[in-house]
Parts: C-alpha cells; structure tokens; sequence
C-alpha cells in the first residue's frame, strides 16, 4: 500500500524527492533531537495524485487523522478542544525550494469557542485574538480565495482609527473587532461562513496547498528557476510554538554565512514579540542577529550551537528559521541556502579550508554563470541609495543613459552622441533599432523569454525585464510609487542584479576581470576564483581556445587562459582601407588586374597573420579561409543606385566607377547569401584568392620561423558539404605551401581542417574525414542550416513566441540543440574518428562559451571548445565542472 504521510522522525534527506526539501530537513533536524515542534508530513505523491485526479487521493485522510492522534496525544492536547487547543501550522515545502512562492496557513485550529479557550490558558487575551486573526487572514485567502488585500486594508483602516503606528499598538478588544471584521469580509467575499470546525480546516488547509503548486507565483518561479511542473508540493503539518507571546518571544531568521559575500560569521534578523513572517514583512524593525545575545543569551548559545551542528551535517551555508517562546527555542526551518554568485565562490573556498568538503566538491559548487556574472562591470551602489525598480536580471551588465520612449528618439539620440536607455512596456520587432541604439533596455512586462529579453541577450545588450513601473508612452514618462522618471532623466540599468537606479551610479570595476587581465591575486573573492579555476583546469578533459581575429584579442585570450585560437575569421582584413582591394579584386576583368590586386592584398594579410602568430606563439592558431559573401564587402545596391540616380537628375554623369559597382553589385546579388556563393565555394571559383590567404599565412609561418617563434598555424575550410569540395580546395593549398616552402627553404606544415557546420557535411563525416586533419563545428551555421532559421531574422521576429509555447527552453543559438544539432554533432564525431582515429575535433561558434553546451560537448567527447575571449574562463570552470561526476551546468546550491 502507499503511504502518504511520515512522521517527522520517520524521514531523512535521501526522501526529499517525497517529502519535499522542507519536511526532509524538518527530519534531518528531528533526528538528532534538535528542538523541532513535532509533526508530519504529506507526501508529493499525494499531491500529485490529487492534482492529476482532481480528487483527494484514497485513505489520506484516514492516515492524517491517525498521525494527528499521536500528535495530540504526544502533546496531551486535542485539535478544537475548546479550552487550550492545539493550535497547527499547515506548510507548503517542495522537493527545490520555492521561497515564498507558496502558502502557509499558521494557527489553525481555532474558533469562536477556541479562542476563549486560548486565551484563558496563555493568560494573555491579546495573544488568542491576535492568532485568531491570523488565521482568518491566511485560511481566508489562501482557502477560501479572498484578495489577501482586503485583509491588509481592513487592518491599516483600523490601526488608523486607533491612531496605532504599530500591529502592537492594538490590543485585545482592537483585534476581536478586527476578527468580526475579517469574519464579515469573508462571508461577503465568499457567501460562506469560515469553517468553526478545525477538522474541516486541516483538511481544506492540505487541499489548498496542493493546488497552491498551481498559483501562478509558483508557476512563475518554477519557469525561471527549471524546476520541473509535475514535481508536486509535500504539506507539513506542525504544532504551533508562539513568538507572539510577549517580549521574552520572537522569530528570527539566520544564515550561517553571509550570504551576500560568503563571509563566515552568524547572519541574520531577530523581531521580538513577533510570528512567521513578521520578520521578514517589514512591519517593525528588526534587530540583528548579535542583539539576541543581550536579550536572551540562553537561547542564543543554544542556536549558536544548532547552527553549527547543521553546517557540519549540511557542509554548506545554512538558511534557518527559528522562534523563541517563553524563552524556549524552537527551530522551524533549515535549508542550504540561497546566496550570491560571489558567495557561491567565497564559501568553497572556506569550506576546502575548514575541510569540510574537497576542492572537486567546491568546484561543483559555482558556475560558469555565475562567474560570468563577477565578471561584469557592477554599479557601486553604496553611493546612489535605493533601488528605483526591480526586475528580471534579463541580460547581464551594467550601463547608463537617458530615458527614452521609442525607437526613433533612442536612435535620433543615439545617433547625436547620446547614452539611451530605452523604456517600453514590452518590445516587439519594430523595436529593433532602438535596441540597437540603446545602452540598455527597461520593459514593465514580460519575462525572461520576452522579446526584450531574447534580443538583447543576443545582442549583448543590458536588459531589465518586467520591472513593474508603470510606463506611459503619450506622455514620455513612467512611474515607480511616486517618482516620476520623464523622458531625458539618467538612470543606471544593471542586468545582472535586475535593478534600476536613478541618476549616473558609478562603475566599479570588477575584481574577478582585474585578475583575469593582470593575475593580481587578492584575497577573499578573487583567490577563490582562482581557486576554483585552478581546480577546474587541473580536472578538464575539454581545451578552452578562443575566437579571436586580432593580436590584441589574441594576447588577451591567452591572459584568460585559452589554449590557443579555435577560429581566426580572416574576413575583417578586408576591410577599412582594404576595401578598396577587394573591390579591384572582384571587378578586375583579366587575370593581371585580378593578380595585381590580389598581390597587394597580400602582404596586408601576412602581416596581419605574423602578428596573431607571435601573440599565440607554440599555441595552435586555426586560421580559416574567407567565408562571406564578397557582396558584402561592396557597397550597398540601393545607395549605389540613388547615388546614381541622384547624379543623373543633375544632369550630370554619374561616375563610372559607381556604375561599374552598381553593375557588378547587381551581378552578384544574392536573395539568401547565408546559403550562397560562400565559403569554400568562393575559393572554388574566385581565381587566385585562396592561394593568396594561403601563401599569406605560409610565409608568416615562414617568418615567425625565422624570428625563432614556434607558430602553430592550422588551415581550416568554412562550409563544406562534400569532400570533393575539400578535396579540391586542400590540394590549392597543399600546393601554395609547398611552394612557399621550396620558395623559402623553411619547410611550412600546417594542417588543413574543415568545419562541420552543414547537416550534409555531418552526416557524410566519414568521408570528409578522408580530407581533414582535424573538424570545427561551426554551431552557429550548423543552427541555422538544420533548423532551417536564419538567426539575423528569426530571433527578433518570433522568438520569444516560440519560448513561451515552450517549443525550446533556451534559444538554440544560445544553448546548443542537444536534440537536432547535437545528434548531427555526435554522428560527424563518430564517422569523423571512424575514418581518422587521431581526427582532432573542436567547436567554434559561440555555444563554446555557454555552459550547457559545454558540458554536452563534453559528453561528446569532443577535444575543445573556442568561444570569444572573455568566455574563456567561464569555458574553462565548466569544462572542469563537466568533467566532475554528477554535476549540471546549473547545479545551484
Ligand atoms: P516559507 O517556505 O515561505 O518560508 P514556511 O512554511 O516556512 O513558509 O512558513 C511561513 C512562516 O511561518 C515562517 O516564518 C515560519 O517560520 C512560520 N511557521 C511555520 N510553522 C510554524 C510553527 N509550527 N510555529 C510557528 N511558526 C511557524
Ligand atoms: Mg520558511
Ligand atoms: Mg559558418
């Protein structure tokens, strides 16, 4: 038979997926007989059973009612006696933690009769009315579904009355009134009467905190933090211990660390006289946790005490919840806690140091995105005061600017020199060039996968989501509670954190990327990082290269630690100046033209290809082969045209070199470049342009030799679907630098690659692989080619659509498609090293940077990853961390 329901004692943390994080901690507490109230817990199984069947699964209410039994018993006290009672709290508590997402139901049990009954035997009147009105509040909008406001205000009218600043201000008689008041509002609310019997009050409370698993809070939180839907919530069911029972009473929350900075030390907020949230509702001000010493130091050893017990169980910082009746400490709550990216690190470290965990251990414990995050710059915040808003951290970092309501200022703006930030309710694709203007992008609405989010994430754009103000596009303003932030105002926008605030806030600098660029290694944050990095290098199996097409890109990749260049893009050396050269090249119309312009090209690239050698000297540098488009080195067809056009309403003649342009343009025009004339097709068919970029980078080689460098230059393909394509193309190669070689007397090797970035190249891997010494996969074109989007077009227009019908969880150019993608990736790895068993395989493409795709890449078993510069050392931590066993990119603790 199913059980539903354990006894506190009865459970441990291997059961958490059953009794949830709270009830399996509640146990872990129990057990060495720490001072928990007793009670039970109903299991997530029962949970989803009545939400998948609608209906109260079969013999729970049997088995709550005998664990209820031993629990009065135990207590010698029943449910709704009237003289006495015992009084329950009824709690929500997932298999992850969920704080605050879900409801909780305190003081149940009590009635009209109860009540007198309670405050006979606590001796205090106040206290009995004060929780009868409590669980009105919480039963009537958890259970019966009343607007919590309503409540809220009936509250405030009264205490207004009274001329009372604090809850504590009213007394006994005040909240009788307030409890008839509560009664009347849910009889309005609800033309039901709250239920005097306190079996029917555990019995619904259970119910209500099942389908509070549905609330759209929850839902919310469980999307962003990808907790599964079908997981269920356990309910914990518990006597009630009183912190509102006067000034030898209270609730406090402590964290064992601070949770802000990682620093060792008690954290925390103690509210005497006070229950449940209290403490953290802002009604009164708390005092800290150090205060309680003097107040009741008793009870302060004592937690002092249980606080260290449960970081030793837990080995990790501990979030707790705990209250003082009568001087009797009673621990409500623990759970490894929530903490910044920057404690994340700090804890590790100490926690190696205190050995209580090993350095794989600690290693599992940060990631890559949080790392990513200490990288940014970060607003000094302890300048400008309080946040303005709050929202989605929806893309990471900080800028400043201008506020403004559409598209067209934030350009005009932009445009003029100007810093904007551009504030909508939400963005839609007729947003796009204001987005582009923009530092930053603030929206009211929307989540995560919002069109604000979406698109600035992949532009790399600063974005705050949903931050709840109230924007008015007329009259070029918006609105938090009573600031007015108008059109032109400065505010600082910091996507890491999700807040804005007013004015230009100072940049701090990072720590993390001073160290990075300099490898000063200060103590605390920073050598934690280092730590973890160190740890995290000694464990990978991955190599970490970088993307970088300049020696100044170069030399930094190497201070991040990138063990070479995975994708040197040779294209932008055809550019600025240069232009002019390629423009020759393609109008050229004989084979000297075309030969003049080619060799003038030339010693612009060698020189170019000497610098990234000696930058990444005895590093493989994996120099790949022009591949856009040469239109796109042209000028465009519509100005050409106007220019023209313009020219001959003048009635003057146009210049021939424009028409000449415009003709050639015009030739070569393409209506879907990304599957055009590029790529390895170019040096298919361009005459003499890959002997030139050979012969450049052969004598480069050629030249760092001779300086007595070690250059490692590889020569990849871009776009190849067919080995005859490759086959082709490497003997052009295999000729310029044996020629090269001859030529000079230095003998020039160089491997020739292909990149794997077309499902047909994949798929006839094996072949290809008779070709190539080493593959690429270029991801970001192997995206496209087998979903079939072309990203420039697709990620504005549509989606955000496609992520909130859950057609993918994360955009497939961000996180690799494990699915479509990643099954072309495996098939080419497997045929590629079928063929070539020393084939080397790597990625670039900007998956190489993100953690998910870094761990699959992993799996894949492929040799490296390369991604931009400054991902490095977020490739680096989870390469390490992927090859630690169990743990996922986002394991956060
Ligand atoms: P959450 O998961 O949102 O923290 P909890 O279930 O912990 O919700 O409960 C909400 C508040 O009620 C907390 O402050 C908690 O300490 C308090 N509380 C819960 N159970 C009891 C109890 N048995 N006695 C006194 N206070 C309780
Ligand atoms: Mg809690
Ligand atoms: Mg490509």
């Amino acid at each position: 038979m199913v059980r539903y329901v354990y006894d506190f004692a009865e459970g441990d943390s291997d059961l958490a997926g059953l009794l949830g994080g709270k009830g399996a901690n509640l146990a872990e507490m129990t057990r060495p007989g720490m001072p928990v109230p007793p009670g039970f817990t109903v299991t997530t199984e029962a949970c989803r059973s009545y939400l998948t069947c609608g209906r109260e699964p079969h013999g729970l209410s049997e088995e709550i009612s005998e664990h209820l039994t031993s629990l009065e018993n135990a207590a010698g006290r029943r449910l709704g006696q009237p003289n006495g009672p015992l009084l329950l709290s009824v709690r929500s508590g997932a298999r992850f933690s969920m704080p605050g997402m879900m409801e909780t139901i305190l003081d149940l049990g009590l009635g009209d009769d109860s009540v007198l009954g309670l405050a006979k035997k606590s001796g205090s009147e106040r206290f009995a009315w004060d929780s009868y009105r409590r669980l009105l509040q919480m039963f009537g909008s958890t259970v019966m579904g009343v607007d919590g406001g309503v409540f809220e205000s009936a509250l405030s009218d009264l205490k207004r009355l009274r001329g009372a600043a604090d809850d504590l201000d009213l007394d006994a008689a005040d909240l009788s009134e307030l409890v008839e008041t509560y009664k009347n509002l849910i009889r309005e609310e609800t033309g039901e009467d709250f239920p005097q019997s306190s079996d029917e009050q555990l019995r619904r409370a259970v119910l209500a905190v099942f389908e509070s698993w549905n609330g759209e809070r929850a839902r919310i939180y469980r999307r962003r933090e990808h907790i599964a839907d079908g997981l269920g919530t356990a309910v914990n069911v518990q006597t009630m211990v009183f912190g509102n029972l006067g000034s030898d009473s209270g609730s406090g929350v402590a964290f064992t660390r601070d949770p802000a900075t990682g620093r060792a030390g008690l954290y925390g907020d103690y509210l005497p006289n006070a229950q449940g949230e209290d403490v953290v509702a802002g009604i009164r001000d708390t005092v800290s946790l150090a205060d309680l010493e003097d107040l009741d130091p008793v009870s302060y050893a004592q937690l002092r005490g249980h606080m260290r017990t449960l970081e030793r169980h837990y080995r990790d910082l501990c979030d707790i919840e705990f209250t003082i009746e009568h001087g009797r400490l009673w621990m409500l709550q623990t759970r490894v806690g929530k903490r910044t990216s920057e404690a994340a690190f700090v804890i590790a470290a100490e926690l190696v140091d205190e050995g209580l965990i090993d350095p794989a251990e600690a290693l599992r414990r940060v990631t890559g995105d949080g790392l990513a995050r200490l990288m940014f710059a970060r607003f000094d915040t302890s300048g400008v005061g309080e946040a303005l808003a709050h929202g989605l951290p929806a893309s990471p970092g900080a800028a400043v600017g201008a506020v403004v309501f559409d598209s067209a200022e934030a350009v005009r703006r932009a445009g003029a020199g100007e810093h904007v930030v551009l504030v909508r309710q939400e963005t839609t694709p007729d947003d796009l060039a204001g987005m582009i203007a923009a530092r930053a992008v603030l929206t009211s609405h929307g989540g995560n996968t919002s069109h604000a989010a979406v698109v600035a994430r992949g532009m790399g754009t600063v974005c705050v989501c949903g931050a709840g103000i109230a924007v008015d596009i007329a009259a070029r303003r918006f609105t938090v509670g009573d600031t007015v932030v108008e059109e032109g105002t400065v505010v600082s926008v910091d996507g890491s954190e999700g807040t804005v605030y007013l004015g230009a806030a100072p940049l701090a600098e990072s720590d993390v990327m001073r160290y990075f660029e300099s490898g000063e290694r200060t103590a605390g944050l920073v050598e934690s990082v280092a730590r973890a990095m160190e740890q995290a290098d000694r464990g990978a199996r991955l190599e970490v290269r970088a993307n970088a097409d300049t020696p100044q890109d170069a030399v930094r990749a190497r201070r991040f630690g990138a063990r070479g260049i995975g994708l040197c893009r040779t294209e932008h050396m055809f550019l600025g100046e240069r232009r002019e050269l390629v423009e020759a090249m393609i109008l050229a119309r004989d084979e000297t033209d075309r030969k003049r312009a080619l060799s003038a090209l030339l010693p612009l690239q060698r020189g170019d290809f000497i610098g990234i050698l000696e930058a990444m000297d005895g590093l493989p540098t994996t120099i790949r082969l022009i591949d856009p488009p040469l239109h796109e080195f042209l000028p465009h067809r519509t100005d050409l045209a106007v220019r023209i056009a313009a020219t001959e309403a003048r009635g003057e003649r146009p210049d021939p070199h424009d028409v000449e342009l415009l003709a050639a343009v015009s030739r070569m025009h393409e209506e879907n470049p990304m599957l055009g004339l590029r790529g390895v097709r170019l040096g298919l068919v361009v005459p003499g342009l890959v002997a030139m970029q050979v012969r450049a980078i052969a004598e480069a080689v050629v030249a760092r030799t001779r300086a007595g460098g070690s250059p490692e230059a590889e020569i990849m393909v871009p776009l190849v679907g067919a080995v005859e394509e490759l086959r082709i193309e490497r003997t052009e190669v295999e000729r310029v630098l044996a020629q090269v070689s001859e030529e000079t007397g230095v003998p020039v090797h160089c491997p020739v690659g292909t990149m794997i970035e077309l499902p047909r190249a994949a798929l006839t891997a094996r072949r290809i692989a008779e070709e190539a010494e080493f593959f690429s996969f270029g991801t970001n074109d192997l995206t496209q080619t087998t979903w079939g989007f072309s990203r420039d077009d697709v990620e504005a227009a549509f989606f955000s659509a496609y992520l909130d019908k859950g057609i993918f969880a994360a955009s497939p150019f961000e996180t690799l498609d494990r699915d479509g993608v990643g099954r072309l990736l495996r098939i080419a790895v497997d045929e590629g090293r079928a063929a070539r068993p020393d084939l080397k395989i790597g990625v670039c493409g900007e998956h190489g940077g993100d953690p998910d795709s870094v761990h699959f890449f992993h799996e894949a078993e492929l040799d490296y990853v390369s991604c931009s510069p400054f991902r490095v050392p977020v490739a680096r931590l989870e390469a390490g961390r992927a090859a630690l066993s169990g743990t996922r990119p986002n394991d956060s603790k």
